[in-house]
């Protein structure tokens, strides 16, 4: 079993959260589905860098993620960088965006730095949607039939990471 680091840089508290979450549900996604890669925060192994950009607006719904591999294709290291601030309109106006939708977008990146290149389909879809909540707690990003969370990979996604990781 492989291991991989995520080095949660000074990101504050809802996004500490988010991305915990969301090492412990692709852990459980990878374990169920046969990846044989587990993230860790300040674990061993090479190391996932997490940090916010205040370059990245926070009505998208990415971060930018960019990965250095081995000649295998093997992760060395990877930088990943979020929205300082998450935003969703609701009829009140604009309002901090839930957990959920946070821990779907670092999951997203955290995918990216494993060496899953492409957007497919799930949680590695070119187009997230924002669904609105009645509560931040309840806010989802849709791609095609899936909502999340919870966090969902396409097949797709399963071949491609165990084709990197085993
Ligand atoms: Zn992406």
């Amino acid at each position: 079993m492989a291991a991989v680091g995520v080095k949660l840089g000074n990101i504050g508290s809802h996004w500490t959260t988010a991305c915990k979450q969301a090492v412990t549900d692709l852990n459980a996604l990878f374990r169920h589905k046969g990846v044989t890669v587990t993230l860790a925060v300040n674990g061993a192994g090479p190391i996932i860098s997490v940090r916010t950009d205040p370059g990245i607006a926070g009505t998208a719904v990415h971060g930018k993620t960019s990965a250095e591999t081995d000649g295998a294709g093997k992760l060395l290291r990877a930088d990943v960088r979020l929205p300082v601030k998450l935003t969703i309109n609701s009829p009140k106006g604009i309002r901090d965006a839930g957990t959920g939708m946070a821990e779907v977008i670092a999951a997203h990146e955290f995918v990216h730095a494993l060496g899953h290149e492409p957007h497919n389909t799930h949680l590695m879809a070119q187009t997230l949607n924002k669904v609105l909540g009645d509560r931040a707690a309840g806010d989802k990003l849709q791609a095609g039939p899936a909502a999340m969370p919870p966090l969902q990979l396409s097949d797709e996604s399963i071949d491609m990471l165990k084709g990197i990781w085993g």
